[in-house]
């Protein structure tokens, strides 16, 4: 081989080493952008698992603080009537049934707990059959007729009859919720009506009052875990905050929509959009 050949060949074998040292640099610059990017990744569920730590203490120590008022009631109770500290019959019936509805309380609150809990971790199960709406609501309120006469609060109904593919137990809870929501938060004197119609394969259900409506500073938190309005928790101190957030994943998984409009010391109301059973 002569002496220019030998160069060129030096040259051929220097470049092909050149070529292999930047293939080489390319992928350890690419291995390095991956393993900012997994950092990034890591560090990012990182702070996920930390929320999650934080709202779940939250979880805890709100259902904690929730239950310990009606234990702390049904236990006195109970020490008043083991030392038969009670002035007259009348007087213990009183109590007895302030005891009952402090446990009723403790249910449903247990109830909802284990209902958003479900909904966290993905268990909240559904069992869709066709469903009369109208005569759902009209059982609910049949029920809380009570509540609303013991308060004086006039319920009035206005309801088309409508089918629609839904889960009965879970449309009968966010009915009962809302208008036990619209009697609880309205006056004396005041009035709550529910209406419905038909539009465009919907079926619009609207709950309103006359009550002490939500404020416009609150008004974007109403639907989150646990939120009550400070004039809410003034006029019922007892109260999950949960009942909004679990109708919002109800009306959610029926395909439908849920809206409210609220003015302060006037009323709100809410309206669910469901969509009908279709007839093909
Ligand atoms: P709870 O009634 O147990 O507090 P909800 O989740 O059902 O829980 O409601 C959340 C909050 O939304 C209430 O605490 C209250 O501030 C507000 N809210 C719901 N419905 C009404 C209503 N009809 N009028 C005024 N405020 C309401």
């Amino acid at each position: 081989m002569s002496d220019s050949e030998k160069i060129k060949d030096l040259e051929q074998r220097l470049a092909a080493c050149n070529s292999e040292l930047e293939r080489m640099m390319r992928e350890q610059q690419e291995a390095g952008r991956l393993l900012v990017r997994r950092d990034l990744a890591l560090s990012r569920a990182n702070e996920q698992l930390k929320t999650l730590d934080v709202i779940k203490s939250d979880f805890i120590s709100i259902a904690a603080h929730q239950l310990r008022t009606p234990l702390s009631a049904i236990k006195w109770i109970i020490h008043m009537l083991a030392r038969d500290e009670f002035k007259s019959v009348v007087e213990r019936k009183d109590f007895i049934q302030k005891a009952s509805e402090s446990t009723d309380r403790m249910i449903s609150l247990v109830n909802d707990l284990l209902e958003a809990d479900h909904i966290e971790s993905g268990k909240y199960q559904f069992i869709f059959t066709p469903v009369d709406v109208a005569e759902l609501i009209k059982g609910v309120a049949t029920e809380v007729q009570t509540m609303a006469m013991q308060r004086n609060v006039k319920l009035s109904l206005e309801l088309v009859s409508a089918t629609i593919n839904g889960d009965a137990l879970k449309i009968r809870a966010l009915f009962q919720n809302l208008i036990e929501n619209a009697i609880k938060y309205t006056p004396q004197e005041g009035s709550v009506s529910i209406a419905s119609a038909i539009h465009n394969d919907f079926l619009i259900i609207s709950v309103s009052d006359t009550g002490i409506g939500i404020p416009e500073q609150q008004q974007d938190q109403i639907f989150s875990k646990f939120f009550r309005a400070a004039n809410a928790v003034r006029v019922d101190t007892v109260g999950s905050g949960l009942g909004l957030f679990i109708a919002k994943e109800i009306v959610a998984r029926h395909g439908g929509k849920i809206e409210f409009t609220s003015t302060i010391n006037q009323g709100t109301t809410f309206t669910v959009s469901l969509p009908l059973l279709s007839k093909k």
